[in-house]
């Protein structure tokens, strides 16, 4: 409710207020928001003769709630009411018609629920799922939406068919991912299985009775490319080289764009593959030419998180730093 009064403050309305208080006390602009809200819960208009009941209500004289009413309200021999309460009043109703009228023809019901169920069965018989396969689903997941980690700040998932029923998808759980309702509502044309990304960024092994024949070929076969680069970059003992490398770029980039990127441990391996690609001068080249795009013309923003999956932050690059200046070692200056 709290939420309306601001609303109700203009140039009017504050000398009426200030007379209230004048004319009697600040108990009395206290009954008055009270009576306010009287006013909203009962579609802005009061019967005069409920003027004891609200009296008691408020632990008061009933001449000092008739005082209050001839100083704010307006009156006629029945109701006192409030214009501007009034108004808005009518403005949230014109509001939630329009809202209702919308959705309405969005989901019509006698236009489209026979088109509905007619495609839902049609996807049923080519694959489905039960409740508690779903509900798997969403645990193995961590009821994160696989399209945003839940950056969208919105709690819940919903089912999203990644090849929508329309275009002919199956209701199986190999053409189902956990999506926020946001990124379901903008999901438009977009038919790619998120589900792949966020095992990836995740270590996660997605069960193969989730991934359909055309996934499963290109999603097993690009993780196991980039494991096996990881793990050479590893073996070749690059890991440490390019955490320094990484955050010298960073702090390069974040003096030269006023930015405050991190960086997470999973783009620390992004960046011992980008630097099998590029050199370390293409990559500073590319800071001093644009604070626009980056690697593969990419921006820079896509690579970097303030958050992980769970919404902790993350920091490492920080860590290492702390860790090396406690140690007494300098960071490399690079430009
Ligand atoms: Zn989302």
């Amino acid at each position: 409710m709290t939420n309306y009064f601001s609303h109700d403050y203009d140039a009017q309305n504050d000398i009426k207020l200030q007379t209230l208080v004048m004319e009697m006390d600040y108990a009395a602009l206290g009954r008055y928001w009270c009576i306010v809200e009287m006013l909203y819960k009962q579609g802005g208009r009061i019967e005069l003769s409920q003027n004891k009941a609200i009296a008691f209500a408020l632990r008061t004289e009933v001449a000092n709630i008739d005082q209050i009413i001839s100083i704010v309200f307006e009156k006629d021999d029945k109701y006192f009411w409030s214009e501007s309460i009034l108004k808005r009043l009518r403005l949230q109703k014109e509001k939630s018609n329009k809202a209702k009228i919308s959705v309405a023809n969005k989901w019509n019901p006698l236009l489209n629920a026979k088109k509905r169920s007619k495609r839902l069965s049609e996807a049923r018989k080519k694959a489905s799922h039960t409740k508690k396969e779903w509900e798997e689903m969403k645990v193995f997941f961590r009821e994160t939406c696989v399209k945003c980690f839940n950056e969208s700040k919105l709690n819940g998932v919903v089912k999203d068919h990644i090849i929508p029923i329309y275009q002919g998808g199956n209701d199986g759980l190999d053409n189902i991912q956990p999506l926020c309702a946001k990124c379901n509502a903008s999901k438009g044309a977009d038919t790619e299985d998120y589900r792949l990304k966020y095992c990836l960024e995740n270590n996660l092994e997605m069960p193969t009775r989730w991934i359909s024949n055309a996934y499963e070929m290109s999603a097993i076969k690009e993780k196991k490319v980039k494991e096996s680069k990881r793990n050479n970059i590893y073996l070749a003992g690059k890991r440490d080289e390019f955490l320094e490398e990484l955050t010298n770029v960073l702090v390069t980039w974040n003096k030269t764009y006023g930015q405050n990127l991190r960086s997470s441990r999973s783009i620390l391996d992004n960046y011992a593959y980008w630097r099998e690609v590029y050199s370390l001068d293409e990559i500073l080249e590319s800071i001093k030419k644009s604070g626009k795009t980056w690697l593969a013309g990419k921006p820079i923003e896509t690579f970097f998180r303030q958050k992980n999956p769970n919404g902790e932050k993350v920091d490492y690059i920080s860590q290492a730093l702390n860790f090396r200046e406690e140690q007494g070692e300098g960071i490399i200056k690079i430009s």
